[in-house]
């Protein structure tokens, strides 16, 4: 066998087959949900395919609550894929058949060491130092020679000299000595295929002529490559990312927040906003900040991925978010801002109310970075009379200003256009005839009408609310004089 293994471009694939193999682990992770999209925007710049593999084959672990978590995720951020969804666990004959032919082709041996041999080689190699921790003692020996209580398991024939390259596509060129490789087993005693088999099975048989992932991999890949190799198939491309990190630059972890891309729906942020977020961690196009899908699938490419881990910026996230709330219909910010309202204990919001809020939004999208903000911004608007006061509110609805809210309600009530221009001559007019400034007449209605000191302009918020309601929370806080 040539002692150099490198890994060249893919042969023998028109077009690009990229794929995204989760292991099910309960959520949809962010850097999984990174590399999916890149993945889908990757094949997809280039006309290829995009596929999805359920990689299952823990069976502790990979539950069907768990698979739909990954499949939900996806589908919340958009990121759909071509063909069928591959579930590796159900192609465990194939892995086996595999391991059996390249048994047949005498590029693998049947290794009969028991679990205490190979506790002690590897504490013996450990203890000097070594990488490897298999010695490869039955690669030649005779099978007659095996104890007959250890079911053997079987490890491929990998080369003893010279070096296995990967030519990354982010990374360069990575290589790794063959010596520091030890003969990876294949398929265990018990007949089930190992991890790393299944991928390699599972990439060539789906035709993936590009691996895109974390570059927690990277090792992976050179016994995966020593894999294609033995097969004589054609291999992939790797292309190994950098993972993301904290903001403070460390490893991301469960104390950087929320690692589940759920979280970050439930928090409020607009799967297009996400989308955008995770295409700039750890890749460019010049200075833009704010991409479009269409441009995404226009710029994406893999040259431009940095090589050095991108850092999560939670700023950043909600700049962005607050942008595509800006560029968002109305009619779907209503919809979307509905669960965030009920998820605060408010009564549920009736027709009267969604038409309120649909007026409202315009006046509330400038201000929310997350739909968390649109709707404690709104909530207000749809609050039952009578509605709550806060200690603020509470205190500028003095006797005093009560009795010049109750002044002010009749003439209200006769207001023939009710439109914010109509409603600043209103009560200006009746802030000159009481001899006060606006403001003094403006506090107590935002008071009364929204329950807080501070809200979007009075006037707006009146045109909101709609005479008749206006006029009755005016009167649950108005004291006649
Ligand atoms: N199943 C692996 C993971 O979830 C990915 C394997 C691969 O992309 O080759 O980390």
């Amino acid at each position: 066998m040539a002692a150099d293994t490198r890994a060249g471009p893919a042969t023998g694939h028109g077009k690009v087959v990229t794929r995204f193999a989760p292991s099910p682990t309960g959520f949809l992770h962010i850097g999984g949900a990174r590399t999916a999209l890149f993945n889908r925007l990757f094949a997809r710049h280039h006309g290829g395919q995009f596929r999805l593999r359920i990689e299952d084959t823990d069976r502790k672990r990979s539950t069907p609550e768990a698979i739909a978590a990954i499949l939900d995720g996806l589908s919340w951020l958009g990121l759909d894929w071509d063909d069928e969804t591959v579930h590796q666990s159900e192609r465990r004959e194939r892995h086996a058949e595999v391991a059996r032919q390249l048994l047949a082709d005498g590029k693998a041996y049947h290794c009969y060491c028991s679990p205490e041999e190979l506790a002690d080689m590897r504490e013996q190699a450990r203890a000097e130092g070594r990488a490897k921790l298999y010695d490869g003692r039955w690669r030649d020996r005779d099978p007659s020679e095996a104890r007959p209580d250890v079911a053997p398991v079987i490890r491929l024939k990998a080369p003893l000299e010279g070096e296995t390259v990967i030519e990354d596509l982010v990374q360069g060129r990575v290589a790794v000595a063959n010596q520091q490789l030890d003969d990876m087993v294949l398929l265990r005693a018990d007949g089930t295929p190992t991890y790393m088999l299944s991928v390699v099975v599972d990439d060539h048989d789906m035709g993936v002529t590009h691996v895109i992932r974390g570059d927690d991999h990277l090792t992976n890949a050179f016994r995966q490559t020593q894999l294609f190799l033995a097969m004589d198939w054609a291999l992939p491309l790797f292309a190994h990312i950098p993972l993301i990190h904290g903001p403070d630059g460390a490893k991301l972890s469960k104390r950087h927040g929320a690692p589940g891309i759920a979280a970050y729906r439930d928090m409020g942020y607009l799967p297009e906003a996400l989308r955008n977020y995770l295409l700039r961690l750890g890749w460019s196009h010049g200075d833009e900040e704010i991409i479009s899908d269409a441009q995404a699938l226009q710029w994406f490419d893999l040259d431009a991925v940095g090589r050095s881990p991108a850092r999560l910026d939670f700023a950043k996230l909600d700049n962005l978010n607050g942008h595509y709330i800006r560029e968002s219909e109305d009619a779907r910010l209503v919809e979307l801002a509905l669960p965030h309202l009920d998820a605060e204990d408010n009564a549920p919001v009736d027709s009267e109310g969604r038409t309120r809020l649909a007026r409202a939004m315009a006046g509330l999208k400038p201000r929310a970075k997350t739909l968390k903000d649109l709707a404690g911004a709104a909530a207000f608007y749809v609050a039952k009379r009578p509605i709550s006061l806060s200690p603020k509110a509470r205190k500028i609805l003095s006797e005093e200003a009560g009795a010049r809210l109750a002044r002010l309600a009749p003439r209200l009530g006769e207001l023939g256009a009710w439109n914010e221009a109509a409603l600043e001559a209103e009560v200006r007019a009746f802030a000159e005839s009481e001899g006060i400034k606006l403001g003094l007449i403006a506090q107590p209605l935002r008071a009364a009408l929204t329950g807080s000191d501070a809200s979007p302009g009075i006037f707006e918020v009146m045109g909101v609310l709609g005479q008749s309601e206006t006029l009755a929370r005016l009167s649950d806080h108005s004291y006649a004089a």
